[in-house]
């Protein structure tokens, strides 16, 4: 005999179930409607790209892709991955389909699967769920600089904007939104030369990872959680002090957007991305209950990634939400009600009562309600029984004293009512 195995989803994947996908749907459903209104179109890209396009847009530097991509070889020996986040594959899009060419810029939103490795915890899993948007405009001839400054900011805050309409239709209101500027190829490089020899003076002071990025990535240990740290970070310089006129401007100009937009942030100068293509603007959302995973959102400007792929020069800014997280935070905030079970069971008994519960379930069906129908006749007794535990609301009593009279009975469960309905009575009923 063969032995018997027990297959299980593999760590850090997990199977999403009813009723909890349809709160899933639902939020899907919201994100489509909200960034709709905003203009922007759906993309679906592939699943799995060419490792390049990852190693060379994330950066070689981060964990994301030096440790955490599912890399394979192809047969023909490429090396593929599945994607860790979408926006590289929406850039890659945008220049294989010529959309410099459209009317610009070009909004784009997704949703999907993400893969990383990372170690499976509350709210990180090996195989998560994204729901993101991405503006990216090629720029034309005699644009650029300076003067692009207000255009840029405006369409930063109205991206955020969007974000946080998405979030209030979803009636999750503890979230909240931080903002930063990183700067530019200007400014930046010379703070992190700057942070690098303070954080030099204390690195003693520092844990062990912290250490190793004053050489790989000094502006990661802004990021740093780790409680004996704190303190030091604290009196590091920031960033804001030392952005190049061009990025101070537009850092002004998008809060003053914001304001005028009516939507709150702080600003966290702390807020370094832990993705190497992001300049100026960058920016988080996070909410409660969620312990320490609790960033459902993240996101920036990309001015010249594009570009870095291959593309004609060309701005951008994006984000991603966490649909797992942000899953479990509407579950915590008591918002995430979702119908369950059916609304009409149909309690049929006799051949005659079949034929017309078969005709009345196809009915109500077309009508969008959900529907019960046993397949073979069972005692009243039972039936109910079995309509009660789907969490029904209704039971539509069918028996051959209901066909003959056309008066039918529908049975209220929540309190056993009872009222009698002739067919398109019923109808009207059900319909409100
Ligand atoms: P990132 O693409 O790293 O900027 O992440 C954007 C958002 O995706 C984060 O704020 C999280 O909400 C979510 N996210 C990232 N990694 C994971 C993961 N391993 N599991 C669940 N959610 C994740």
């Amino acid at each position: 005999m063969s032995e018997k195995r027990k297959f299980q989803a593999i760590k850090g994947t997990r199977d999403l179930l009813p009723p909890d996908t349809e709160l899933w749907n639902r939020v899907e459903q919201t994100a489509r409607q909200v960034f709709t209104t905003y203009g922007f179109g759906e993309i679906r890209p592939p699943i799995f790209e060419p490792t390049e396009l990852f190693a060379r847009s994330i950066g070689l530097d981060t964990d994301v892709v030096s440790k955490e991509m599912y890399t394979f070889a192809d047969r023909d020996e490429t090396s593929v991955s599945l994607r860790p986040e979408a926006t590289a594959s929406v850039c890659r899009a945008y220049i294989e389909h010529g959309m410099h060419a459209l009317p610009q810029p070009v909004r784009l939103f997704y949703t999907g699967p993400m893969f990383r490795r990372e170690r499976p915890q509350k709210g990180r899993y090996r195989q998560f769920y994204q729901i993101g948007a991405e503006i990216i405009e090629a720029l034309q001839q005699g644009q650029g600089g300076s003067k692009d400054i207000p255009k840029d900011a405006a369409i930063d805050a109205e991206l955020l904007e969007m974000l946080m309409a998405f979030f209030a239709r979803l009636e999750l209101h503890s979230v909240q939104l931080e903002i930063n500027s990183i700067g530019d190829r200007n400014c930046r490089p010379k703070y992190v030369e700057l942070l690098r020899a303070e954080l030099l003076k204390v690195k003693d002071q520092l844990g062990q990872d912290s250490q190793r990025r004053i050489d790989t990535n000094p502006l990661r240990v802004l990021d740093s959680k780790l409680e004996s740290e704190q303190a030091i970070i604290a009196t590091l310089p920031r960033i804001s002090d030392h952005l190049c006129a061009d990025c101070a401007a537009h850092y002004a100009e998008l809060k003053r957007q914001l304001d005028l937009r009516g939507v709150t942030y702080k600003e966290n100068w702390r807020l370094v991305r832990g993705l190497d293509y992001y300049m100026r603007t960058t920016f988080e959302i996070t909410a409660q209950g969620l312990g320490s995973q609790n960033a459902v959102c993240g996101g920036g400007r990309y001015d010249g990634l594009v570009e870095l792929l291959g593309g004609q020069p060309a701005k951008g800014i994006g984000f991603a939400i966490g649909e797992d997280r942000l899953i479990l935070s509407l579950q915590e905030a008591g918002k995430a009600d979702v119908p369950k079970g059916r609304d009409v069971y149909i309690a049929w008994m006799g051949a005659t009562a079949q034929a017309t519960a078969i005709r009345i379930a196809k009915v109500l069906r077309e009508n969008g309600f959900r529907v019960e129908l046993p397949p073979v006749e069972q005692k009243f007794g039972k039936t109910l029984g079995q309509a009660d535990k789907l969490g029904s609301r209704y039971a539509l009593i069918l028996g051959e004293d209901e066909i003959a009279s056309g008066q039918w009975t529908l049975k209220t469960l929540a309190d056993g009512s009872q009222t009698k309905f002739t067919e398109p009575q019923l109808l009207d009923f059900l319909r409100g």
